[in-house]
This record gives C-alpha cells, sequence and structure tokens, in this order.
C-alpha cells in the first residue's frame, strides 16, 4: 500500500473542470488537496486538443465549450482573473441563423430575429411584450417548455424554444426543469426574464487563453497548474470505510486513506464507487438520464461573408438529428489560417437518422440549409457519450434526498448536480465550498 500525503485529508476524484475547482477552493480554504484523474490528462470535457491543419500548420479543436458565457463579476469570471488567464472575443459575429421548415431565419435571440421568427402571428409577437407583467413565481418546479409558455405564450414555447435549447442543454424544453436552471431562477426572482435580465447585466462569450495557448482547455491546464497536486492515470476504482471515521479509496496497486472524498466524476461513475457504501444514493444517481452528443469538427475553403462566425441552430424535430453548426471566426487563433473551422453537432436526447452516421450524410444535410459549405478538406469526430445530464422536474428534491443519503465524509458535485454550463457549475461548486467551510 502506497503511504499517505502528510496531511492529505481531501480526496478529489476526477479532474474535470468540476474537481479541479473543488481542489482551488479547499486549498484556498487551506485543506491539503490531492486530485485524481483517471485519464492521461486533466481538464475533462473541458480540454482543447491539438488538430494541426493538413499541412501541419498548428490548430485545435475543442472538445467541449467552444466559449465561455461570461457575466458582470461571476465565479467563473474572478476565477480566470485569478488564474492571470485573457479572456478573448468570441462571439458570433457573422449571420446567426434558426433552420426550420427548410429555410434559414434570423436567429430569433436578436430582436430583429424575434419580429421574424417563424410561426409566430402578430398576436403571438404582441404577447411577447407582455412579458414583464406576467406574475413571477420565484420558487417554480415547472419544466422549461411550461415556464416559457407561461411567461411567453404557447407559440413562442412551440416554434422557437426547442432550437434554442437543444444548442444548449441537447435536450428537449419539456425534459428540463427551470429549478436546474439558476440563471433562470435568479431572473425569475428579479421580475421575470426582461426585468431578470436587465437586473443581471449582458452575457458575452468568450474564451480563455493562458500565454500562447488559447481554448477552453487553457482554464483547466491553468488550474491544474496552480493545484500542484493532479495524479493523472489514477483511477478510483473503490471507496470503503476506514478506522476513525475515514475513508480509503483504491486504485491500481495501492489504497489511500482520506478524511473526506469528493466525487467529481461523471454520475455513473459516481454511482458504481457508492454502491457498497450508500446504495440509495448509487441508484439515484444511475437513474438520471444522460444524453450522448455526436460532434464533427470539419475544415473547409472560407465562405465570403462568414469570415466573423456563423451559427445555426435547427428545430429539433427537423434535422434528422443535426441540430446545429457554430464556426470559429477567421481571426481565431485554433483555427488554421485560410480554413474555415465548423463544429457540428447531433443527437443529444433525440434520434439520429442512420444516413447521418458518416461525415458524408452529415454534410449532406448541412448543404441543405447552408448550400455554400463546400466539401471538408479536414474532419474529425469527437463523440461525447453521456456528456449532458437531463435535469428533469423535481431536479432540486432528487439531489436532496442524494445528498442526505451520503455518508459523512463524502461528498458528490459535477454537472448531473449542477447542470452542464461551466457557469452553474462553477457557482454550484462556490456555493458547495462556502457551506462546507
Ligand atoms: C461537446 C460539448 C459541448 C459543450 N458545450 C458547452 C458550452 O458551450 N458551454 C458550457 O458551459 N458547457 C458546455 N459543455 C458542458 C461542459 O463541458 C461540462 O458540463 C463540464 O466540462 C463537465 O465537467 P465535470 O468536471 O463535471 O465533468 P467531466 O468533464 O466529465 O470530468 C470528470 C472527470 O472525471 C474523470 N473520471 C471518471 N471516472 C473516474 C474515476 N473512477 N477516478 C478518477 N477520475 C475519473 C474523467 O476522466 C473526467 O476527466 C459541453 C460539453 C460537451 C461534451
Amino acid at each position: 500500500m502506497d503511504k499517505e500525503a502528510p496531511g492529505a485529508s481531501v480526496l478529489v476524484l476526477g479532474g474535470g473542470v468540476t474537481g479541479l475547482l473543488a481542489a482551488l477552493r479547499l486549498k484556498r480554504a487551506g485543506r491539503a488537496v490531492e486530485v485524481w484523474e483517471a485519464s492521461a490528462e486533466s481538464g475533462g470535457w473541458a480540454r482543447t486538443l491539438a488538430w494541426p491543419g493538413p499541412d501541419g500548420t498548428p490548430g485545435y479543436l475543442e472538445r467541449g465549450p467552444q466559449g465561455l458565457l461570461v457575466g458582470r463579476d461571476g465565479p467563473l469570471e474572478r476565477l480566470v482573473r485569478d488564474l492571470g488567464l485573457t479572456l478573448r472575443r468570441q462571439e458570433i459575429k457573422g449571420p446567426r441563423w434558426l433552420g426550420k421548415d427548410g429555410r434559414l431565419h434570423p436567429n430569433p435571440a436578436s430582436l430583429r430575429g424575434l419580429l421574424a421568427a417563424p410561426g409566430l402571428g402578430p398576436l403571438d409577437k404582441l404577447r411577447l411584450l407582455g412579458e414583464p407583467f406576467i406574475p413571477c413565481r420565484p420558487n417554480t418546479t415547472e419544466d422549461l417548455e411550461a415556464y416559457i409558455t407561461r411567461r411567453l405564450g404557447p407559440a413562442f414555447a412551440r416554434e422557437i424554444l426547442p432550437a434554442l435549447v437543444a444548442g444548449v442543454l441537447a435536450a428537449p424544453p419539456d425534459r428540463i426543469g427551470v429549478e436546474a436552471l439558476p440563471r433562470l431562477l435568479r431572473m425569475e426572482a428579479a421580475g421575470g426574464l426582461l426585468r431578470g435580465g436587465l437586473a443581471q447585466g449582458p452575457l458575452r462569450t468568450r474564451y480563455p487563453q493562458d500565454g500562447p495557448y488559447p481554448g477552453t482547455g487553457a482554464l483547466t491546464r491553468a488550474l491544474a497548474r496552480h493545484l500542484g497536486c493532479v495524479r493523472t492515470d489514477r483511477a478510483a476504482e473503490s471507496l470503503e470505510p476506514a478506522e476513525g471515521g475515514r475513508w480509503r479509496v483504491r486504485t491500481r496497486g495501492f489504497a489511500r486513506e482520506v478524511d473526506t472524498v469528493v466525487l467529481a466524476v461523471p454520475a455513473a461513475a459516481a454511482s458504481r464507487l457508492l454502491q457498497p457504501v450508500a446504495p440509495r444514493a448509487a441508484t439515484a444517481l444511475l437513474a438520471i438520464p444522460h444524453a450522448d452528443l455526436r460532434v464533427w469538427h470539419s475544415r473547409h475553403a472560407p465562405v465570403r461573408g462568414w469570415e466573423h462566425g456563423v451559427g445555426l441552430l435547427i428545430h429539433p424535430p427537423q434535422g434528422r438529428g443535426v441540430l446545429g453548426l457554430v464556426s470559429m471566426a477567421r481571426e481565431d487563433p485554433r483555427a488554421v489560417p485560410g480554413l474555415l473551422q465548423v463544429r457540428t453537432y447531433l443527437g443529444g436526447a433525440w434520434p439520429v437518422d442512420p444516413a447521418l452516421d458518416a461525415w458524408p450524410g452529415v454534410h449532406a444535410e448541412l448543404r441543405r440549409w447552408l448550400p455554400d459549405l463546400g466539401p471538408a478538406v479536414q474532419v474529425r469526430e469527437e463523440r461525447a457519450p453521456a456528456a449532458f445530464p437531463i435535469l428533469g422536474r423535481g431536479h432540486a428534491a432528487r439531489t436532496g434526498r442524494i445528498l442526505a443519503d451520503l455518508p459523512r465524509g463524502l461528498h458528490w458535485l459535477g454537472s448531473a448536480r449542477f447542470g452542464p454550463g461551466l457557469p452553474d457549475l462553477a457557482e454550484g461548486v462556490e456555493a458547495w465550498a462556502s457551506s462546507w467551510a
């Protein structure tokens, strides 16, 4: 058995963004902490992978988020400042569309897009203007479809919402509980979507840069460097009680005893580890549904007018499984100079037409919407199995029951608790750390 590191009383399992953030908070609170990460590199989904161009020119792709939604001064913004990272602009300044009924429409996230939104008649648009006068229910447990129907009317919820939600949460709005969306809840508490949105201030899309290294992975890289206690290639294999209320965690060839274990691994992995010591929590964790996302990265000849990035959201029942695409702007250092870099995502909670199992089918489907998108000079598929937890109605109660079933000294964090958005994870970890400390 390996000797325990002196004073290493907290062991964080999982070196994704959640585990790294939790470890940083604990370290700052004066705890001796170590992180075990199963794979050869930390970062989990939040990693930027090298993807050189056809002639070997350096280039990158994002395994997970291509940008971070940052506001005025949330935990994520403070963290980026604290780590000394630069935030670079990522907003799409080129065309952004909603694909519906076989046609492209301006993205309804803008005022112009809203006025031209397909499927909304004059009365439906008037209904949108009434949103600030709808009474608020700060502790609502509605699903997202019911919530938006109440605030913006049934036509918006039916015609527009599914594409907006699929592009972010990979699931239909009637399967998502508003209680799992902290920003929406805060807006509801502050007077609704318009009033609450104004009070919270605008959100911008940025990506971090760590010295010359650009991308979301810069954040997790910098976190791991600051921590200096991340052990990679260390998959926790079992968890058992040890003497004196401590916990023993085993990995290949050795075990470690600690006072506290923080499980920041995906829900299925947390469930496996917890099965012998907290079977009810383990079963509840396994019951949280997750969606698989298929992501194709491709490089193409540039398209005139798309120099500053393009985005397409497809009304999900009409995309045969393609949910949308987003490109990088010409000046983005992750892209290869002279080529347009696109990422297309499929699946989530929707079935994918078998014709889209390989790139030629995906490209043919994309050209149905975007005839200007030429053949790819490079493609690479990076699947994201079970990457998106689907946190339905009753999420808060379910989470409460899981936490109540955990024995003393065990903690559970991650996207299946806080939601998949990095801002949600950062906020969730901050709240957890302050209540624990
Ligand atoms: C394609 C895609 C696009 C996304 N886009 C966005 C976006 O635009 N905006 C946004 O905010 N979020 C986005 N997300 C979501 C976000 O990336 C994730 O929710 C977040 O990275 C999850 O972090 P995590 O640390 O909780 O989990 P993970 O990243 O899953 O990390 C868990 C870690 O635990 C490790 N592990 C597993 N088992 C063990 C074990 N037994 N022992 C030790 N370690 C173990 C894993 O190797 C992994 O590194 C996207 C995700 C994907 C996949």
